[in-house]
């Protein structure tokens, strides 16, 4: 294991003078043991530590997500580990791109103080005789169009919680369904991590960023925005047409989202599902919206090569 300064916050200094030091003192850990021994340090001078789980390629999304950890916590950790077994069969593990060189320097830059990026090796050692499976949250959505998806990412975000062992964790809304789950998977397992759910960085045309928009060619990035506008359109549909008081609530809405796919096939995307669902379940609306209630307007579809993702976080008036 090797040995490290840990770096301890400036008290009163200015932001340069800070962003000096973290430049200087970033660590690099490759092994458990070394980041354990980082957060046990943290903790021995009662600062508390924040966690920003990522796949690497990254891009001002999770830039965003460093940053605003920063404003929870003392000691900011970014976790870069592809992991395999979020990935289905036939999905693009293998192609998922990987550049830590350039992380490691784009952490650096957004002020991280540790980064952990463990060889596969680390995270599953040994024989694994134990699966942890997930039910009704991971039915509708992505979780029904990737199987097995979110039980590998339950299983790496409970090593990387035991690894770490953050005070806080940060996850973009971009992946909601992912948040949800993983609110629902610190409660059950009793994990003392507080976590915090970051909007949608987007880029000035609409596009959730993504390391997955890599893979878009030109004319497919100059249609990619269209997924939000669709969500945004829909949005606005439902909530001019179906507050509370429409007798046929379901039936609306599903011609809603039906028309929202078609039109999305008709421009170039193949759409995988436009969906709404309640916020706590992840269950498909049945009745007309509550007031007060929280709704997901979730949406996945090719172009190309490239699966892309968004939602709309609705509450219903
Ligand atoms: P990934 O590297 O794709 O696994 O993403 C790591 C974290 O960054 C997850 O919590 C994602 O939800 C979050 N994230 C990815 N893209 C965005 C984005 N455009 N805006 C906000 N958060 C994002």
């Amino acid at each position: 294991m090797s040995d490290f300064f840990c770096p301890s916050r400036a008290a009163g200094s200015s932001q340069s003078t800070r962003q000096t030091v973290l430049t200087i003192y970033m660590i690099t850990a490759r092994h458990i043991a070394e980041i354990r021994s980082f957060t046990r340090h943290a903790h021995l001078k009662q600062e508390n530590v924040g966690l920003v789980p990522t796949m690497g390629a990254l891009h001002e999304g999770h830039i965003r997500l460093i940053r605003l950890m920063r404003q929870h916590a003392d000691q900011v950790v970014v976790s870069i580990f592809v992991n395999p077994t979020q990935f289905g069969p036939g999905e693009d593990f293998e192609a998922y791109p990987r550049q830590l060189q350039e992380d490691l320097d784009k952490c650096r830059e957004a002020g991280a103080d540790a980064v952990f990026c463990p060889k596969r090796e680390a995270v599953y050692a040994g024989t694994h005789f134990i699966r942890l499976h997930l039910e009704t949250l991971g039915n509708r959505l992505c979780g029904a169009r990737r199987p097995g998806h979110f039980d590998g990412v339950i299983q790496v975000v409970n090593k990387l919680f035991n690894m770490v062992q953050p005070d806080t964790a940060i996850f973009g809304q971009k992946d909601i369904q992912q948040y949800r789950i993983l609110e629902q998977m610190v409660f059950e397992f009793n994990h003392d991590v507080s976590l915090v759910m970051a909007p949608t960085v987007r880029a000035a045309d609409g596009l959730a960023l993504s390391s997955r928009n890599a893979y878009l060619t030109p004319e497919e990035r100059a249609l990619a925005p269209a997924l939000y506008g669709s969500l945004r359109k829909l949005e606005h549909e439902l909530r001019t047409r179906l507050l509370s008081k429409e007798a046929d609530a379901q039936a609306a809405i599903n011609g809603l989202l039906e028309q929202a796919g078609a039109e999305l096939d008709d421009s170039g995307f193949r759409t995988d599902y436009i969906e709404l669902v309640d916020y706590e379940r992840l269950q498909p609306v049945t009745t007309a919206l509550e007031p007060g209630r929280r709704y997901v307007l979730a949406g996945a579809a090719y172009l190309g090569k490239a699966r892309l993702i968004d939602n709309i976080l609705m509450e219903a008036e």
